[in-house]
């Protein structure tokens, strides 16, 4: 089923059909897709929806998606947890998370994004794509690229983690380090993209590519079985994701396909590059650039171009935001992984930590229905768990050497637990 979309500048209003834009002309704000959710309305319902395939195509309808467009990646449709042993450490009692750690194809909320983003490329007849990164963006267009058969030109800041450098260029794309930050490689591809005839996913593609978060919103309704949580808790880079859930679900409320409630929203970002963040503790419109220096480097975005959104709507929702350290994110990274079996990024440390602390502080009450988004995968930033776990001696495959290694482990506890043995 094909939606009716064009793009609007969210400011003037003015309208744009559909080309590869995202700056108004006339006001230099951000170009947004609009959908005609009246067309929507007459066709989608909850039925139509579940008979769709288990991936974010299922949500074809409310994406800007051509109606000729064969869909080939089917990202999305992600788990969506109960945490109860989470919930207990951090004073939680209804505490969901929505694990995009595991996304396919590249095991970040990005192949959403990516996905809807080359639809568009290949709508405008683009045969080359690109992205400005700061990692999950890269490996995910790389991926998606080399399936639809699309050249890729990838720019990232040169100390990005190896892990997210290698998943780039494996997928045979073209990996560009750029001597500087995220920052100066994103304005960099504004140029680029200015020159040559290239589809840059989050530059002159921005539009389409931020509707693709939208799948987030829409999975975790349908799978609370239709119905909006109380909070959700969003991990904040350039501040698109957050908005988008929020737009997902006001979508879902006019459809008809969820009651209307109101829904808080909370942000997550590092201490070490916190402009929304920032904004939103000081309660001020305006963000403030950062130079970021935070081991979360998915979120290392000092200059958000959706912050002012992003901070808009955390603020209207009655939500708040708060951001943590790397020592921070890191012990949240382990509790989450010990607790649940999750192995999330850095992105997902923080927002577990942030979630801990919104708990702590009683910004969200323990009884409330809360989504946490884990937003990325362990996988790629082992890096920051370097010297966390020793490498135990090994021993002979004889029972009586692994009887002498257990009681050595267990006088060791007892040492550390002071003679009371915890098991
Ligand atoms: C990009 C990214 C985000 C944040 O997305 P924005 O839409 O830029 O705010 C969160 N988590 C991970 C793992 C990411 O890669
Ligand atoms: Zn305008």
């Amino acid at each position: 089923m094909a939606s009716s979309y064009e793009l609007q500048c969210r400011e003037c209003g003015k309208r744009y059909g559909n080309a590869p834009l995202s700056i108004c002309d006339e006001c230099f704000s951000p170009l947004e897709v609009q959908i005609d959710l009246d067309a929507a309305k007459k066709t989608v319902t909850r039925e139509i929806i579940a008979q769709g395939p288990t991936n974010m195509w299922r949500y074809r309808a409310l994406l800007p998606v051509a109606e000729k467009y064969v869909p080939r990646t089917p990202a999305g449709w992600t788990p969506l947890l109960k945490a109860p042993r989470l919930a207990e450490r951090i004073g939680a009692k209804n505490l969901y998370l929505k694990n995009d750690a595991v996304c396919l194809p590249t095991l970040s909320f990005k192949d959403r994004v990516v996905a809807i983003a080359l639809a568009a490329a290949q709508d405008f007849g683009f045969d080359t794509v690109g992205c400005s990164s700061t990692g999950n963006l890269a490996n995910a267009v790389a991926a998606q690229a080399a399936r639809l058969g699309l050249k890729a030109y990838i720019l990232v800041p040169a100390d990005l983690e190896a892990a997210k450098i290698l998943n780039t260029q494996v997928y045979g794309a073209n990996l560009i380090r750029i001597d500087g930050n995220y920052d100066h490689v994103n304005r960099l591809c504004s140029q680029i993209a200015d020159r040559f005839r290239w589809g840059f996913v989050n530059v002159n593609l921005r539009p389409y590519y931020a509707e693709g978060s939208k799948t987030v919103g829409y999975e975790i309704a349908e799978q609370l079985g239709w119905r909006l949580p109380d909070n959700v808790v969003v991990p904040m880079a350039g501040g698109s994701l957050i908005t988008k859930i929020r737009k997902a679900f006001k979508e879902l409320v006019t459809l008809g396909l969820v009651e209307d409630k109101p829904v808080r929203f909370f942000g997550a970002q590092a201490t070490g590059c916190s402009p929304i963040a920032k904004a939103v503790k000081s309660g001020v419109d305006h963000i403030e650039p950062q130079r970021p220096s935070t081991i979360a480097r998915s979120l290392a975005i000092g200059n958000p171009a959706d912050g002012v959104y992003a901070a808009r709507a955390i603020r209207e929702s009655g939500g708040w935001a708060e951001d943590v350290s790397d020592v921070e994110i890191v012990s949240a990274i382990q509790e989450l992984a010990e607790t649940e079996g999750i192995f999330t990024e850095t992105a997902g440390g923080v927002t577990t930590a942030v979630t801990a602390r919104l708990y702590a502080h009683g910004r969200i009450k323990p009884d409330e229905l809360t989504v946490s988004c884990i937003t990325g995968n362990g996988l790629k930033t082992t890096d920051v768990l370097q010297g966390k776990y020793e490498q135990s001696q090994a021993i002979r495959p004889r029972l009586t050497d692994f009887e002498t290694y257990i009681n050595e482990i267990k006088e060791l506890n007892e040492l550390v637990t002071g003679g009371v043995d915890v098991r």
